[in-house]
Formats: structure tokens, C-alpha cells, sequence
């Protein structure tokens, strides 16, 4: 059994409106006002100032789906890190396969970003994971490692431990299809493998990574439970309420 928290996050992607988050989260925060866990909503930018008051006091933490690198500047429709922690934010997630094949979101921005989130005191989920192509091709093992191994460039080690790395087969995501725990757990131990041969076996064992990809209701606590696999991110089903809360109690 290892020591660390399991963490489980909902991405909300660009669903719910500033007043329906901040209705969900206060019918959340009673729901689970009592895990181990440690729960996270991200939600829309819009949606940040609501949710962090309506979290205030409770167990839940608040992630922004997206941040830009720099502090400020001439980057019309961007968010900023400073923005972020101004109003209170814990997390925020990079890398998403949705930013990477729609927004041009890149490892490279990815560990610029996740630079800038720590510098500003919050703490990026990192978010990785193959196409059914690279899994069919074999070459999930040196697709994730390499994508991590940018991704945490240049972070400390004390910076890696409180890192979250979600790995998430694109294949997966919103598709209902999940991986097997075995499939899952497989691919998070290759993660926390690599973060061992840079950081040594006291980091390895403290970072927490995720695994997500139609996490629901009925196969959250059988995931968990896997030795690599620390809780999850969650799309689609972290938008119902009763689900999530099974999902967070798993
Ligand atoms: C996600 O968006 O990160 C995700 C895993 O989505 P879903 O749970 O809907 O597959």
C-alpha cells in the first residue's frame, strides 16, 4: 500500500454555466464532505470565481482546464498563472489530448505551463496518453515516457513529488470504451518508472498519477485500486452529481 492520497479530478471541458457550477459544487461539497479523497472540479475559466468561493472552506480544490506561460502580454483570449492564483485556483490541467489536437498544445508548451503554474504556486495535472494507433503499433511505452520526460523538464524534485500526472489513452476518453485495470495500471507503473530514473525512487513514490478515460460510477473503485493507479480524471461523468460522488467516495 503506498502512502499517497488518491485524487479524484473532474474535467468539466466547456459544459455548465457560471451559475449551474457553482449550484453543482454546493450540492457537491456536501456530498463529500466527508472522503479521503482529495476532490477537485475543473471547470470553464468563467466558471473559477463562483467555484472557489461556493469551495471555500470545504474539501473540494479547484482546477482550470488551460493557462498560458507567460505573465501577461499581448495574448488576446489567454489566461495567465498570476490570473489563476489570484482568484484562488489549486490546479490547473495541461496537456489535455483535446488542447493537443485542437489548440495545438504541444510537450513543449506543456512544460512551459506547468513551469508558470508552479512558479505561481499551484500545481499542474499533467495529462498524457497514446492514440489507439501507437497502442496497435506498440509504442504506447516510448510515446508516454517521452511525453513526460518533456513535460517535467527542468522541474525539482520536491516539484515532481507534488506534480499529478494523468495518463489518459486518447482511444478512451469519452469513448466509453476503458481501458482494463490491467491495461491502466500497466502504463501508470511505465509512468512512475521513468519519474524514478529522473528523480530517483523517493519521488517516484510520492507522485500521484491519475488514470482517466470513461472513468464512471461502476469501475472508479476497481481502478483505484491498482498499486500505480492514485485516483482519476474524469470527463463526462464528473458532470453528474451522484456519479461523481460514487467516483470521489471510490
Ligand atoms: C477527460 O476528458 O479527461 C476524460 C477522461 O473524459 P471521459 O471520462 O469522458 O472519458
Amino acid at each position: 500500500m503506498s502512502n499517497r492520497r488518491t485524487i479524484a479530478a473532474g474535467n468539466w471541458k466547456m459544459n455548465k454555466t457560471a451559475s449551474e457550477a457553482v449550484e453543482f459544487v454546493n450540492a457537491l461539497k456536501e456530498k463529500v464532505a466527508d472522503t479521503a479523497s482529495e476532490v477537485v472540479v475543473g471547470v470553464p475559466f468563467v466558471c473559477l470565481p463562483g467555484v472557489v468561493a461556493a469551495a471555500k472552506g470545504s474539501n473540494i480544490k479547484v482546477a482550470a482546464q488551460n493557462v498560458h506561460w507567460e505573465e501577461s502580454g499581448a495574448f488576446t483570449g489567454e489566461v495567465s498563472a498570476p490570473m489563476l492564483a489570484d482568484l484562488g485556483v489549486d490546479y490547473v490541467i495541461i496537456g489535455h489530448s483535446e488542447r493537443r489536437e485542437y489548440f495545438g498544445e504541444t510537450n513543449e508548451t506543456v512544460n512551459k505551463k506547468a513551469h508558470a503554474i508552479f512558479k505561481h504556486g499551484m500545481t499542474p495535472i499533467i495529462c498524457c496518453g497514446e492514440t489507439l494507433t501507437q497502442r496497435e503499433q506498440g509504442v504506447t511505452a516510448d510515446h508516454v515516457r517521452y511525453q513526460i520526460k518533456v513535460a517535467l523538464l527542468g522541474l525539482s524534485a520536491e516539484q515532481v513529488k507534488q506534480v499529478v500526472i494523468a495518463y489518459e489513452p486518447i482511444w478512451a476518453i469519452g469513448t466509453g470504451k476503458t481501458a482494463t485495470n490491467e491495461q491502466a495500471n500497466e502504463v501508470c507503473a511505465i509512468i512512475r518508472n521513468t519519474i524514478k530514473e529522473l528523480y530517483g525512487e523517493d519521488v517516484s513514490n510520492a507522485t500521484r498519477i491519475q488514470y482517466g478515460g470513461s472513468v464512471n460510477a461502476k469501475n472508479a473503485a476497481e481502478l483505484f485500486a491498482m498499486s500505480d493507479i492514485d485516483g482519476g480524471l474524469v470527463g463526462g461523468a464528473s458532470l453528474k452529481i451522484d456519479d461523481f460522488t460514487i467516483i470521489a467516495k471510490a
